[in-house]
């Protein structure tokens, strides 16, 4: 993979010799497999998301909950026959779908994973879960091969794109990303059992001191989006990894999250999943120690 351009930072990074600036090397290395009790119910279930860590971020974000991947290296590296089969076996163990976390520096490998795997049986739900710093052009090589896009998005202001993720044209990059999942999948499709089938999940995470990104996130969606968008607005901020200023070396109050919910409810989006301000607990990040856990 020569001169790599997958994504905003189009760092060009030759990665059959070094690795980009996201970290990424020529393959994927997985941090962990498993199945994960908690994503949102709809993507968790009884039985957990069938859900894989890659290495490698696009963003540097300050208060990483899982720094020790998104710019470490842990876990065996798998090319694409490997991951297929991962995958697979992750179907075999019960998971409710294949859920993708920060995938998007691993397309090369990822596309004909997905192919591979389809073509051998996968049947349940590919979940693309992603920062949304992503490039149109590289999210639409995906079209019919994920089935949820599970984007988080972060931030409206350049001032915080820049100071907490090192992208000050975040937004920029994030709102046509979203759009696009949007074309791809449309709004969230559940089954008979109430489980995600197919569609768009936004995520946004109120981080301290700034309901007012919280708000224009929540513009964005309903200007832009249909009303019944299924949002997810969540309070579970624990400061960690370089957050050790203030505002974001605090957990969120009470008042701040309240502030968001309200305004998220007067916009008349009509899908919002609202956290108990207790879900604000690190035992919820998992250890990553390159484990490839499948009973
Ligand atoms: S995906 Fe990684 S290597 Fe490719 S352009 Fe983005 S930062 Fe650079």
């Amino acid at each position: 993979m020569s001169r790599c351009q997958l994504c905003p930072r189009r760092c060009g990074a030759d990665r059959s010799r070094a690795k980009g600036l996201c970290g990424a090397g020529d393959l994927p290395q997985i941090a962990r497999a498993a199945l994960h009790p908690w994503e949102e119910p709809v993507l968790s279930g009884s039985r957990g998301a069938g859900t894989i860590f890659f290495c490698g971020c696009n963003l540097s974000c300050i208060f990483c909950q899982n720094h020790a991947i998104s710019h470490g290296a842990i876990g065996p590296r798998m090319d694409a026959e490997a991951l297929a089969t991962l995958m697979l076996r992750l179907e075999e163990a019960g998971a409710h779908n294949i859920d993708l976390v920060t995938p998007s520096p691993h397309l090369p490998t990822l596309i004909p994973a997905l192919q591979t795997a389809k073509a051998k049986g996968l049947s349940i739900p590919v979940v693309y879960n992603t920062n949304a710093y992503e490039l149109v052009e590289s999210l639409k090589q995906l079209e019919g091969l994920v089935d949820i896009y599970l984007p988080d998005l972060k931030y409206v202001s350049a001032a915080a794109g820049e100071k907490y993720s090192g992208a000050a044209d975040y937004f920029q990059y994030a709102a046509p990303a979203i759009l696009e999942m949007q074309r791809q999948c449309g709004s969230l499709v559940l089954d008979e059992n109430g489980l995600a089938r197919r569609g768009l999940l936004i995520r946004h995470l109120v981080l301290p001191g700034s309901v007012d990104e919280a708000r224009g996130a929540l513009d964005f969606i309903a200007q832009n989006l249909p009303l019944d968008t299924q949002v997810s607005l969540m309070s579970q901020y624990v400061p960690c990894h370089l957050a050790t200023k203030p505002p974001l070396n605090r957990r969120l109050t009470r008042r701040e999250y309240s502030r968001a919910v309200e305004y998220c409810l007067s916009l008349g989006l009509t899908r919002v999943y609202i956290q108990d301000m207790e879900a604000a607990d690190p035992s919820f990040t998992p250890p990553f120690a390159g484990e490839i856990e499948i009973p």
